[in-house]
């Protein structure tokens, strides 16, 4: 894999991470709206991928999304790395990486190879309110993993594959953790809170 055009040190990134449904999407884009970041959701990119014509990945992307299992790290990182090198000729620097590292290959390889991590958001949720939204999303998403069997599968690949990477980020004390039971405009002052403690937002 060819490596990126920009320097490791010219970037922050910003991994966000928790299961799925829990609202990584919709925090972020608040992030957005009243921030200085970028938002580059890993799902989105492989969705994007996957439609894209002509691409020799699409089959083997929409397989993996529906049974909940974890895209080979190969693809995902390319799709990271070309669309983070499209916002630095932008000038745009500050990353949060939605959905991204789900696997512990992919976080060794991604800091190895792109950049090193400020910090990882962990969104913490019981399964039973993921869920619910999973399933509120599923009635207009059109997302083919917002189903009961894909999301059971989806919740098994994040404990078994995804914590894993929490942990890691954990014991190098770089994870802020983040309780998302409470509505979305409460989670989102608290969020506020705990990365302005962290870094200058
Ligand atoms: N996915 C993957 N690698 C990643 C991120 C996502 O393989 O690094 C796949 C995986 O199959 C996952 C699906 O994309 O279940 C949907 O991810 P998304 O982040 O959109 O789901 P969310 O957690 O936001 O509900
Ligand atoms: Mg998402």
């Amino acid at each position: 894999m060819p490596l990126p055009t920009f320097a490791k040190d010219e970037v922050k990134v910003i991994f966000v991470l928790g299961g799925p449904g829990v609202g990584k999407g919709t925090q972020c884009a608040n992030l957005v709206r009243d921030y200085d970041f970028v938002h580059l959701s890993a799902g989105d990119l492989l969705r994007a991928e996957q439609a894209r014509e002509g691409s020799e990945f699409g089959e083997l992307i929409s397989t993996y999304i529906r049974e909940g299992r974890i895209v080979p790290q190969e693809i995902t990182i390319a799709l990271l790395r070309n669309a983070m090198q499209e916002e630095v000729k932008k000038g745009h620097t500050k990353f949060l990486i939605d959905g991204f590292p789900r696997k512990m290959d992919q976080a060794i390889k991604f800091e190895e190879d792109v950049a090193v991590s400020e910090f990882t958001l962990y969104f913490d949720c019981s399964e039973e309110i993921m869920l619910q939204r999973l399933l509120k999303r599923g009635e207009t998403s059109g997302r083919a993993d917002d189903n009961i069997e894909s999301i059971k599968k989806r919740f098994k690949t994040f404990v078994d594959t995804s914590m894993p990477v929490i942990d890691y980020y954990r014991k190098q004390d770089k994870v802020i953790t983040v309780p998302c039971e409470k509505t979305m405009e409460e989670v989102y002052n608290l969020l506020k809170e705990k990365i302005s403690d962290r870094m200058s937002i």
